[in-house]
């Protein structure tokens, strides 16, 4: 069995309010997505890692990026699409990977991931067919209509989910075609599986492990960085 990964970051990514897109902005002195990239390497279980990014971005990745930092494991550069949804879809077809292999598709803007959990998320999901880290929910969520509260959501039953997401490679290549065929779209890998009625596993993650997607992220990303709390190695 080997294992995939799919880095999309073929995002705009100008809502962290700078002109430079936010998976190329520096922290710990390499573009965010350089940091990624190196920590999903480092890893001695993952076969090949897939990046996805804007067709224009692509020569730009290639030379600044990958040839730059001699990133590793990089088993080719993909183009992606209009949403997330699309970005990812390119990739699963494109990447090469067998029908028994496990695909984790982790986002390139987040650095943080915990690298020690990525063998038991890869064991889940090949048992399970899909496996996600996630947090228990920390504050009250209320559902929203027409500027009023249409009900408090019970948060014992909430939480919120990261990347990396490992799936069985049939399992995902399977849910994102019969949604593109439908015109289905989710807000994460996971939520195709649970539209194709197919189970997902929880593995409790950890609260470092956050998108960078404003300038406060990246301020917040700097400074655990700086104080030791959080590590890139
Ligand atoms: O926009 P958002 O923060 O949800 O993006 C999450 C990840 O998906 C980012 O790494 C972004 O670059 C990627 N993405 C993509 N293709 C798109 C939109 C977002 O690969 N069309």
């Amino acid at each position: 069995m080997d294992i995939h990964v799919l880095v999309p970051a073929a995002g705009s990514g100008h809502r962290v309010g700078s002109d430079t897109k936010k998976q190329y902005l520096e922290l710990g002195g390499q573009p965010v997505l350089v940091q990624t990239l190196s920590r999903l390497a480092a890893l001695s279980q993952i076969t090949a890692i897939h990046l996805i990014v804007p067709e224009a971005d692509v020569d730009f990745c290639r030379e600044e990026l990958v040839d730059r930092y001699r990133l590793e494991k990089i088993g080719g550069i993909i183009v992606g699409g209009t949403e997330r949804q699309d970005s990812v879809r390119n990739g699963l077809e494109a990447c090469g990977a067998a029908s028994q292999d496990v695909i984790l598709i982790h986002d390139g803007v987040r650095p943080f991931f915990p690298q020690e959990q990525i063998g038991p998320l890869v064991q889940l999901a090949a048992v399970e067919g899909a496996a996600l880290l996630a947090i228990p929910a920390q504050d009250t969520i209320k559902e929203v209509f027409d500027g009023r509260v249409r009900s408090t959501l019970d948060r014992s039953l909430l939480w919120q989910v990261q990347t990396p997401q490992a799936f069985l490679c049939e399992r995902i290549l399977e849910a994102h075609r019969r949604a593109y065929a439908n015109g289905y779209v989710g807000t994460d890998d996971a939520s195709l599986i649970e539209w194709c009625g197919w189970p997902v596993a929880i593995l409790a993650g950890h609260s470092h492990n956050f998108k960078i997607t404003t300038p406060a992220d990246l301020a917040m990303a700097r400074a655990l960085l700086a104080s030791g709390e959080v590590s890139l190695t």
